[in-house]
């Protein structure tokens, strides 16, 4: 689930709570609750969580401090935490993930050329019939051929390199000279370790790395 959603459903979850208890209470907004109005937010949050913000434009306007939210909060004592509710729902959607426009490309840390992206598919389906892409964001040099990613949008960019030999074919999927290695890293036991990338299967697996220099791969 992207971030934003998980946020814009925190803050449905609590709306909804602090109807309810308009409803259910009598108070100065007990009139201004009915269940129909309850029934469309629950709605609203079944369509968010299902990932479909198709109706997100109703429920901005269902947010406005001028909005029958607005009054309701007002009538019954959380005027400010309404409108930081309603602070933090905007600026969740105005998340660029969540409006589904395109990461921003970074430049390539090798000749600073903007870097293209590249997207790695798994091979296997899911139930749905799609091939579900890598949770990274991938790029790739279309001048110096630099290739690497990032764990999130604006995040450091790590290379991978392609690997040497035999260890370039993936045991997983059979490809040749797929696979492509991360830089190593220390481990808090001291221990080497790097990460493999087939870029045909993209299934990934992380490895130990020997310190006597013997060949594994990586080469230079
Ligand atoms: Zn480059
Ligand atoms: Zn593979």
């Amino acid at each position: 689930m992207l971030v934003g959603v998980s946020v814009l459903l925190e803050i449905l979850d609590e709306i909804i709570a602090r109807v309810l208890a308009s409803h259910r209470e009598p108070g100065p907004s007990h009139h201004l609750v009915d269940e129909g109005f309850i029934g469309e937010l629950r709605d609203h949050a079944d369509r968010v969580r299902r990932g479909d913000l198709s109706r997100a434009p109703e429920l901005r306007v269902l947010f406005l401090p001028t909005g029958p939210l607005g009054d309701i909060a007002a009538g019954d004592g959380w005027p400010d935490r309404y409108l930081e509710l309603a602070a933090r729902f905007d600026s969740a959607l105005e998340d660029p993930a969540l409006r589904g426009e395109p990461p921003e490309a970074p430049a390539c840390p090798g000749c600073r050329r903007r870097l293209e992206r590249r997207t790695l598919r798994r091979s296997e389906k899911t139930w749905g019939g799609g091939r579900p892409e890598r949770p990274e964001l991938w790029w790739n040099c279309p001048q110096c051929d630099w290739l690497g990613f990032q764990r999130d949008e604006g995040g450091r960019l790590r290379p991978m390199r392609r690997m040497q030999g035999d260890w370039a074919d993936c045991d997983f999927c059979g490809s040749e000279e797929s696979n492509i290695v991360s830089e190593t890293w220390q481990e808090p036991d001291g221990e080497l370790r790097d990460w493999v990338v087939c870029l045909a299967c993209a299934r990934s697996n992380p490895r130990r790395v020997r310190r006597d220099g013997t060949d594994d791969g990586r080469g230079e």
